[in-house]
């Protein structure tokens, strides 16, 4: 049977005189491991080439990373924003928008999840714990795989099926999320502070998650693979035909 190909989104990273293609392997881990074939996506390149690329893959996990510009979502810099990365928002922004007008099965993960909203029209919190004081701690520093809060899902979403659950405990990385969700996303899974810490489109599969469930790839039989298994099924239930090259791509 032939694997989905399903793109993952990577940095930039300046190290030893070079600006090099950074991606934690997790990612590719989780995905190959679900069946999946990795891809890796530097962000480099033309936007308006997204189209041909997005007609290449099966399927795309959107990786975690720094903040998004909040320019592109109209708001001005909060003092506790992080680093930016420009050349990221310019090349996963268009990505994100055209994944999800070709229903191209997409798991968004931590910046991702922030990049989908933004890329759909929603906003962010800028910095959780001066924007957003609670009594969840979000930022963890330690290990990736350290599981700091639960999160309630909803019965009848994506997410809870792909995990088997309705309430996990789940990692927490990120000092963002998302504020205003976008029109044409569905709040899914929420902390006990209310942050919003899982979504879906209500078209297509796509499901955005604000935790780190590539993490715990190396964790037999940990209910977060889940999501990595459910986008590969459905990837392949769109691989196209190989081997055939169509008569006249016009592309
Ligand atoms: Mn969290």
């Amino acid at each position: 049977m032939t694997r989905p190909a399903i793109g993952i989104t990577a940095r930039l990273r300046a190290a030893a005189g070079a600006i090099r293609i950074d991606l934690d392997q997790a990612y590719a881990r989780a995905v190959s491991d679900a069946g999946g074939l990795p891809l890796v996506l530097p962000p480099i390149g033309d936007p308006d080439r997204i189209d041909d690329l997005v007609a290449t893959l099966d399927g795309l996990v959107l990786s975690g990373g720094s903040d998004v510009d909040p320019a592109r979502y109209g708001a001005a810099p909060h003092p506790r924003l992080s680093e930016v990365a420009p050349e990221r928002d310019a090349f996963e922004l268009p990505l994100a928008s055209v994944a999800c007008r070709r229903r191209l099965p997409t798991l968004a993960i931590c910046r991702g999840c922030q990049v989908v909203n933004v890329a759909l029209g929603g906003t962010l919190w800028q910095d959780l714990p001066s924007e957003r004081p609670g009594s969840v701690a979000h930022d963890i520093d330690g290990p990736r795989t350290v599981r700091s809060h639960p999160v309630a899902l909803a019965p009848d979403s994506t997410v809870a099926r792909a995990v088997a659950a309705t309430r996990l405990d789940v990692n927490s990385l990120h000092h963002q999320a998302v504020r205003d969700l976008a029109p044409d996303l569905r709040v899914t899974g929420t902390a006990p502070d209310g942050t919003i810490e899982a979504f879906e489109g209500t078209d297509g599969w796509l499901v955005g998650v604000q935790w780190h469930p590539e993490a715990f790839w190396a964790e037999d039989g940990a209910p977060d693979l889940g999501l990595f298994r459910a986008l590969v099924r459905a990837a392949s239930g769109r691989v196209r035909p190989r081997g055939r090259a169509p008569a006249h791509s016009g592309r």
